[in-house]
């Protein structure tokens, strides 16, 4: 079953549409990969998903078990391409504040915390200031702010293209256990990343969606560019 039907999806600036008429559904349970070279439209079109950005035209709509979907971050969690954290703060006071951000209660936030520093690998980390965390690290915890309230679509921009090998291994294997749970959408220039967690792919190129379709389709059609 469809969790987010696109259709006409458009983003215009000026005379550029960085986005130009996408028609793509996410099915529920799936873990579906956003590929294309720089400047395809990736983040512009993810920023159109999470509510962050108005589309110029086009539609958004969710599954009606959804319900209706006043702001689409209470559905969704979102890890943009470079998070911006409180170096000051702990891991855990981080995930606290943005549960509460999220409209959990205190207590809620508290427990989803604590849920979520062991699912991303940080409850050792939790009382260390974020300031001290290594890029991997953040990664994670960029993941884990994602997931605090428990979104129906997970949403990712590029998190593994700036990782080392180690920590990439670690985001991938993550996502790997995530996606058992939630429905998952995130970008990569790399076919190779989404080989190895995705179900589906959609390639995008200049502003607009060439292929789609399952692995085994897309990897006939499709040579990556790097
Ligand atoms: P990358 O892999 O480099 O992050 P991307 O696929 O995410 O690329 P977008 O960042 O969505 O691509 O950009 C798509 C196009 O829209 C690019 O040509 C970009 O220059 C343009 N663009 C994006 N944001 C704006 C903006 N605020 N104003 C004008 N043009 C923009």
């Amino acid at each position: 079953m469809e969790l987010l039907t696109v259709s006409g999806l458009r983003k215009q600036y000026g005379s550029h549409a960085a986005v130009n008429g996408l028609d793509f559904q996410i099915q529920t349970g799936r873990c579906v990969a956003l590929l294309g070279p720089n400047g395809a439209g990736k983040t512009t079109t993810l920023r159109m998903l999470a509510g962050l950005l108005k589309p110029s035209s086009g539609q958004i709509s969710w599954n009606e078990q959804v319900g209706h979907v006043r702001d689409p971050r209470q559905i969704i969690g979102y890890l943009p391409q470079m998070p911006v954290f409180y170096p000051w703060m702990s891991g855990q006071e981080f995930l606290n504040y943005v549960g509460q951000l999220a409209n959990l209660s205190a207590k809620e936030a508290e427990s989803r915390t604590a849920d979520v520093l062991v699912q991303v690998g940080l409850k050792d980390a939790a009382k260390r200031k974020i300031g001290g965390y290594s890029g991997g690290m953040k990664q994670r915890l960029g993941l884990a702010q994602a997931l605090v309230h428990r979104p129906k679509l997970l949403m990712m921009d590029e998190p593994v293209s700036a990782l080392d090998p180690i920590g990439r291994r670690e985001v991938l294997d993550l996502i790997q256990a995530i996606r058992q749970e939630t429905t998952i959408l995130f970008s990569t220039h790399v076919l190779h990343d989404a080989e190895e967690v995705c179900d589906d792919v959609l390639i995008m190129n200049k502003g607009q969606i060439a292929i789609k379709g399952d692995l085994n389709t897309v990897r006939k059609e499709y040579q990556s560019p790097v």
